[in-house]
This record gives C-alpha cells, structure tokens and sequence, in this order.
C-alpha cells in the first residue's frame, strides 16, 4: 500500500504503520525518526534539525524535500510505503505530487486520524524516557509506569520527558500542527484521496484502513 498518514502528534501515525507494515510488507517513512536519527549521529542535517525540533517548530522545508527525495527511490519502497509525518505543509505536498508523478508512483490514499486534543495532550505530557543514552527505554505514566516513579526499571537512571515532550514543546508541535500541517486536509479531500478515521483506537483505524483498500 501507498498511503500519507496525517493527524496531529500524538495521535497515533506511527503506531497505526508498524501495524501496517507488517500486513504487507511496505515500508514505514517517518522524517522525525530520520530527523531523531541524524541529531544523535550529529550530522550536519541533525545540527541543523535539533533546534527547531525542540522548540516545536518545523524543519525547513528545503531540508525535509532533499530527504524524502533520495528516500522514495530507495529499493525497499518498491513494496509500498507509509508516510508519517510527511508532508506537514502545502509547499510539502505540492513537492510530493511532483516527485510522485516523476517516479509515476500512484497513492492509494490519504488518512487523516482524528484524535481530541485533550487526550493528545494527555498521551505526550505522559510520556517518560530513560536518560542513558544507552538504554532509552520508554515509559508511560499512565499506561506503563516504571516499578517506582522517576527510576527506569531496566538499568536504575532517571527517566525524563525529551526535549520537545515538556508541556510547552507539546502546545507550540500543536499549534504547528493546527498553522501549516492541518490544511493538508481540505488539500487532499478536494484531491478526493483523503479519508477521515476517529484515531482512538489502532485496531480500528486498522481495519478502516483495510477495508478501504480493498474497496
Ligand atoms: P510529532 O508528529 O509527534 O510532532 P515527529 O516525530 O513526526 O513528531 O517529528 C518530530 C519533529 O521533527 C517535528 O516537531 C519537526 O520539528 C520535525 N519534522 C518531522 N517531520 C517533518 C516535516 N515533514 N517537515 C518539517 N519538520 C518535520
Ligand atoms: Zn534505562
């Protein structure tokens, strides 16, 4: 399958593709796991990322095209891909259509997931990682506590929120999201790609996913 995943963060895109992914065989493309990835190499594309990535706000553009450019005619796309968390602005998708027609690469649709902000807010304020580098196990307070509060479980360090997973951080990555990434919406359903499915649940947007392939 080809498919964009759009919804705010928080509202479950990249968990919604591991489960894709692994019905079919097509590739989960996440510019901020790339992103995250070349920050903690230290390339120079991380040191320029890291700043706006922490203060909430979007990577250029120019840098995120340069990316998805070289990625899409990697050979493990051939089975299809999932795209989370690209495009995020009109220009994005503008660029996408263009790099799409050129390949001559056909999408089978856009998914928007609908989840409420209060419960995003709640999902990522609640969100814990390990502080050693080495470890970085990933806690929930709500969902998965560490045994005693503040302690990871598997090697004792302090589990902390990451840099863009504070309050403030949280608020400004919405307020991103509502600015430049939420007209994608209107974008694609005047393109008649896109479908609309309540987010809160992952077995649902699965199967409502499903069934619309194969429709
Ligand atoms: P979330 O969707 O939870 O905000 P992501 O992991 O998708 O998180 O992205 C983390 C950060 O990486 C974003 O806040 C933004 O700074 C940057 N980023 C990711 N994808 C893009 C993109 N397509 N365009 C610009 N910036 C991006
Ligand atoms: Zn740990």
């Amino acid at each position: 399958m080809r498919l964009i995943l759009l919804g705010a963060p928080g509202a479950g895109k990249g968990t919604v593709s591991k489960v894709l992914t692994e019905l079919d065989g097509s590739v989960q493309i996440s510019t901020g796991d790339i992103l995250r990835g070349a920050v903690k190499a230290e390339s120079e594309l991380g040191k320029t990322a890291k700043g706006y990535m922490n203060r909430g706000e979007l990577v250029p553009d120019d840098l995120i095209l340069g990316i998805m450019e070289q990625r899409l005619l990697e050979d493990d796309c051939k089975n299809g891909f999932l795209l989370d968390g690209f495009p995020r602005t009109i220009a994005q998708a503008d660029a996408l259509g263009e790099m799409l027609t050129k390949l001559e690469i056909e999408l089978d649709m856009v998914v928007e997931l609908q989840v409420p902000r209060d419960e995003i807010v709640a999902r990522l304020t609640s969100r814990r990682t390990c502080s050693n580098s080495t470890c970085q196990a990933i806690y929930n307070t709500r969902f998965k506590p560490s045994k005693v509060e503040g302690i990871c479980d598997v090697c004792g360090s302090e589990t902390i929120q990451r840099d863009d997973e504070t309050e403030t951080a949280i608020l400004q990555r919405l307020d991103t999201y509502d600015e430049q990434t939420s007209p994608l919406v209107e974008y694609y359903k005047n393109q008649d790609m896109l479908i609309s499915v309540d987010g809160t649940s992952t077995d649902t947007v699965v199967s409502t996913i499903q069934d619309n392939l194969s429709s």
